[in-house]
């Protein structure tokens, strides 16, 4: 049985729902996947599996978590070792410990990653693309069972820097106008972010990716 919860402020959560139930359908069809949406303080529960926050507006989001007393309790909920996070877009935002060179210090944002996030890495030009990015990661490989994955982009945030060695490079973009590539999904422990939207498209491999990470946290 899988419980997972979708951070559901505002932002792509719906769509999440629905993919996370296409990928577990074609990885356990034998289980059950409960979903549920994180509201409330009391919908942070220790039996959830996995939580993802989605993508939206990382601002509004984080702001609502202050005011309901949540930032806390879901900091404490992704460090326990039993569980598995996600973040999409404002998720890889409100999970890194540093945003555009600024210490958060876990006072507005969730302050997990030691990454170094530019939340509009793409400017204004460029609020929305499509692009083949590459995936690096062995067993993200294992799971795609190929080196590219369609990448949407909205206002999407980048990982300019890693902090630490613990921070496993996930994905990067190629892009003619920028020297180096850039890392648009990264992994710290149990807990991922992607800058990118893959709950648009009908390729669920990061719902499974996702899914795969919880079975794996379960059988240690
Ligand atoms: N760049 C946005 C922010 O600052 C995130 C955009 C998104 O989640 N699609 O919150």
């Amino acid at each position: 049985r899988f419980k997972i919860g979708i951070l559901a402020v505002q932002g792509a959560f719906l769509e999440h729902q629905v993919a996370l139930k296409k990928a577990h359908a074609s990885f356990r069809p034998d289980s059950y996947i409960e979903v549920i949406e994180i509201r409330h303080l009391c919908d942070i529960k220790p039996d959830l599996d996995g939580v993802i926050i989605p993508g939206g507006e990382s601002t509004t989001i984080s702001l609502f978590l202050q005011r309901n007393g949540m930032i806390e309790p879901l900091r404490d909920w992704i460090l326990s070792k039993t569980h598995v996070t996600w973040g999409t877009c404002a998720g890889m935002i409100l999970l890194s410990k540093i945003t555009e060179n600024m210490k958060m210090g876990g006072q507005s944002t969730l302050s997990i990653m030691d990454t170094d996030v530019s939340r509009n890495f793409f400017g204004r030009q460029m609020q929305s693309f499509e692009a083949d990015i590459s995936l690096l990661d062995e067993e993200l490989l294992a799971t795609a069972g190929k080196k590219n994955f369609h990448g949407v982009f909205i206002r999407a945030p980048a990982i300019i820097k890693t902090e630490s060695p613990e921070v496993k490079v996930l994905a990067t973009l190629h892009r003619d106008d920028v020297e180096n590539d850039i890392i648009v999904a990264a992994k710290q422990g149990n807990v991922f972010s992607t800058a990118f939207h893959p709950e648009l498209t009908d390729d669920y491999t990061w719902h499974l990716y996702f899914l795969q990470l919880i079975q794996k946290v379960k059988n240690s």
